[in-house]
């Protein structure tokens, strides 16, 4: 019997969008052929929605890189926020995790290391207390989810931090996974309902009959299906070519730099102006990260990690002393508005898209496939999809970094 749903793709977003489509009783296909610098397995794991959406994580490190080149567009003058419905949507997708964890454990014994915890932003001298003043006053989240911390209080809650610090600004409710646990879990669950896996197997085309996706063509043979939901990560503009679409999502690189297993040193992630640091439920310090626009280009360089070394020995002085076990690099979906491409799309039946998910993917995948199942099964979308389409880009847009939270 055909499925009803044929996923491209195997990341996390597959795998939730396939999770999420099984357990509403759909017949599920996924189909995934892992291609090199694949986001999922380079993620940190950061759940982020509050410092993601006021240009924190990488966000902040992208802006300083621009500034220090003079090339940030005209008008803009941070970090860019993003919108509100964006903030919404990552909130909302990362209440979504405790429980989820649980389910998940339940279903497949994989425990995907959800640790409740929060992202600190420390601030080096007066530039960073400028910037993070008004995050804090105005926080579009609410002055209870945010907290200012004097170089005292940073010292008793984090004491490997450098005493260096004019400060601190807390997001409460910031927390991480372990982000390919996740992935893992998703798509064995999603088998557990009976989701047939393809892995190894390229996607080659898709037939539409009628301005309607009609079936899936793959290495293994031609797949019919009712819908088919493009969640190809950063290679989904070629899978959209499948069906005549434009769809512009690009690799931005990633490069990362992971400590051998450490005692716990941190409690919480922490985000500078020159990196990010998380450590991980097995004891790795994970210091990310770049956001580079070199194509599909998947590999590390020295000046990279030596930069993401620094600032990770600058905030916690101590990693001077620790090894490096791994480096690596991911290429994250991108998109002009750093907005994930979902839903729908106008005038080709049987199409969703569940792409572009950027430095967020890991966070917002719940909230993507429950919303991506709706869809489906023609319920009442969990969430508003309207923002998300692909059809904003038809539309003329304000620069990135304008729109208000
Ligand atoms: C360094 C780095 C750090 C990050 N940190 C975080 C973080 O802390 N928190 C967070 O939320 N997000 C983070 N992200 C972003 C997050 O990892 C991505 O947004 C997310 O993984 C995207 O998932 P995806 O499933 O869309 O893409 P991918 O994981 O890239 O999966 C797409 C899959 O589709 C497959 N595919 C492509 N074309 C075809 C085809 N024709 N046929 C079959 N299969 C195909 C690919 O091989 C791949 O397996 C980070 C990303 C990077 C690179």
């Amino acid at each position: 019997m055909s499925p009803d749903v044929v996923v491209v793709g195997g990341g996390v977003i597959g795998c939730a969008v396939a999770y999420y489509a099984a357990k509403r009783g759909l017949r599920v296909t996924l189909v995934d052929q892992p291609r090199r610098g694949r986001a999922t397995s380079a993620s940190a794991g950061g759940l982020w929605p509050l410092g993601e959406s006021v240009g924190l994580g990488c966000g902040v490190i992208y802006y300083k890189a621009m500034a220090g080149l003079g090339a940030l567009p005209d008008g803009v003058h941070g970090p860019g926020q993003l919108p509100r419905s964006f903030l919404d949507f990552a909130v909302r997708s990362n209440e979504m995790f405790p429980a989820l964890a649980g389910e998940l454990r339940a279903e497949t014994g994989l425990d995907v290391e959800y640790e409740p915890t929060s992202l600190l932003f420390l601030m080096y001298d007066e530039g960073d207390v400028s910037f993070a003043r008004p995050l804090w006053e105005h926080c579009p989240c609410g002055r209870d989810l945010t907290e200012w911390l004097t170089p005292d209080e940073v010292a008793r809650a984090e004491p490997a931090v450098t005493p260096e610090v004019r400060g601190a600004l807390r997001f409460h409710g910031d927390n991480q996974v372990n982000p390919y646990r996740l992935a893992d879990a998703f798509r064995a669950a999603a088998r557990a309902l009976g989701a047939a896996i393809l892995t190894h197997t390229e996607v080659t085309g898709l037939k539409v009959a009628s301005n309607r996706v009609t079936a899936v063509e793959t290495e293994a043979g031609v797949i019919p299906c009712g819908y088919v939901v493009n969640a190809a990560g950063a290679w989904a503009p070629e899978v959209g070519r499948m069906a005549g679409l434009d769809i512009p999502v690009r690799p931005v690189r990633g490069q990362i730099v992971g400590t051998e297993t450490l005692p716990k040193v941190l409690s919480a992630c922490l985000s500078t102006t020159d990196c990010y640091l998380a450590q991980k439920g097995h004891g790795e310090v994970i210091i990310g990260s770049t956001t580079e626009e070199v194509g599909f280009d998947a590999g590390v360089t020295p000046a990279a990690l030596k930069t993401l070394a620094a600032g990770a020995v600058r905030a916690v002085p101590f990693l001077a002393n620790v090894r490096v076990k791994r480096t690596w690099s991911g290429l994250r979906p991108g998109t002009p508005d750093e907005l994930p491409i979902l839903g729908p799309v106008e005038g080709l039946g049987g199409y969703l898209s569940a792409c572009g998910h950027f430095r967020t993917g890991i966070l917002n995948a719940p909230l993507t496939g429950l919303l991506t199942a709706d869809l489906i099964v023609g319920d009442r979308p969990s969430f508003p999809v309207e923002p998300f389409l692909l059809s904003r880009f038809t539309r003329e847009r304000s620069p990135r970094g304008s729109g208000p939270l």
